[in-house]
């Protein structure tokens, strides 16, 4: 069976994104690969890294096994906050292009908005900039950025992001930040897009997350799909890009399942509904080194 073809979504540059993709944030290295080249066997062209998952050359290697050309693959990486500034943000993206195997990615994201160190994130941002212009970085974008955060990065930089990746799911849908993206002319991405950031938390479990939502679970009956597929397809309906992410080749190919049905309108605002307003993750305000002193090793 030829795999489907994932619809493509037109960044700000001319560039474009398959719409929904594979995330790899906590697969485990030894797992990595194989989901990897898995999804691209199913036919995937996303795969969504960050120098954080510490997971990078397991990425590369899924990506050699499953044969697919570099030039049909839409390959994301990010800069942790301990390689902002312009010439540590210089010598992060150059051990993920080392790391991966690469000569370039498609998108380079910064990981995190880091608002204590605000003129570190900017220079790290003009750095990716350089890595636009020299081809190195097809597009280049941000995430957890909040609307006040992308108006101080845009009126300080030259390049509008390609993309803001958020948490963003039926539960924490996010509207006034969309509605900026929209102003400025920026994809959203959605990472957790099935909620899985409200499920793995320690002491949560599947009832906490939208996939149990009986709005969910109906619609799931009604076209004979699965809860995360309604979830994936409501993604796609809203021209979100979602990276959904699963270690499980069932699940993998299940998520990616999701081009044979749509849902109608009023199923669509249905899941619109079910926003809480409250995010799974870290607020983004309070994020810095101190709180997250993880440090990536690019030796
Ligand atoms: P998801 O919403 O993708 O959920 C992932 C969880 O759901 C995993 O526990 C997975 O388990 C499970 N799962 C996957 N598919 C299904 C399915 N069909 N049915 C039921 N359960 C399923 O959340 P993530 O937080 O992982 O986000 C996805 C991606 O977004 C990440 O991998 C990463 O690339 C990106 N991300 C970015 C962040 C950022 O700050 N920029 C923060 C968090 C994520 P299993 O693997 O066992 O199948």
């Amino acid at each position: 069976m030829t795999p489907a073809t994932t619809p493509a979504l037109n960044l700000n540059n001319g560039v474009t994104m398959p719409a929904l993709g594979l995330g790899v944030f906590q697969s485990p290295p030894e797992e990595t690969t194989a989901a990897v080249e898995t999804a691209l066997r199913d036919g995937y062209r996303l795969i969504d890294t960050a120098a954080a998952y510490d997971n990078e050359r397991e990425v590369g290697e899924g990506i050699r096994r499953s044969g697919v050309d570099r030039d049909e693959l839409f390959v994301t990486t990010k800069l942790w906050i301990s390689d902002y500034g312009f010439d540590a943000a210089r010598i992060g993206f150059e051990a993920s292009l080392r790391r991966l195997g690469v000569d370039h990615v498609d998108l380079y994201l910064l990981h995190q908005p880091v608002p204590t160190h605000f003129d570190d994130t900017i220079a790290a941002f003009k750095a990716a900039e350089t890595f636009l212009a020299d081809g190195r970085a097809r597009a280049i974008g941000v995430s957890n950025f909040s609307a006040e955060h992308l108006r101080t990065l845009i009126d300080r930089t030259d390049v509008v992001p390609a993309v803001n990746q958020v948490e963003l799911h039926p539960y924490f849908t996010q509207p006034a930040l969309r509605e900026v993206h929209a102003e400025l002319g920026i994809v959203t991405q959605a990472w957790s897009p099935l909620g899985g950031v409200l499920v793995y938390v320690p002491g949560s479990d599947e009832s906490r997350g939208p996939l149990t939502d009986p709005v969910v679970t109906e619609l799931a009956a009604k076209y004979g799909k699965t809860p995360a597929q309604v979830v994936l397809r409501w993604h796609l309906e809203h021209g979100f890009c979602a990276i959904p992410k699963s270690v499980k080749a069932h699940r993998i190919a299940e998520n990616f399942d999701v081009f044979d049905f749509t849902l109608e309108a009023e199923e669509v605002a249905a899941i619109d509904a079910l926003d809480k307003g409250v995010r799974g993750g870290p607020d983004p305000e309070r994020l810095s080194p101190e709180t997250y002193p993880y440090i990536v090793d690019n030796s």
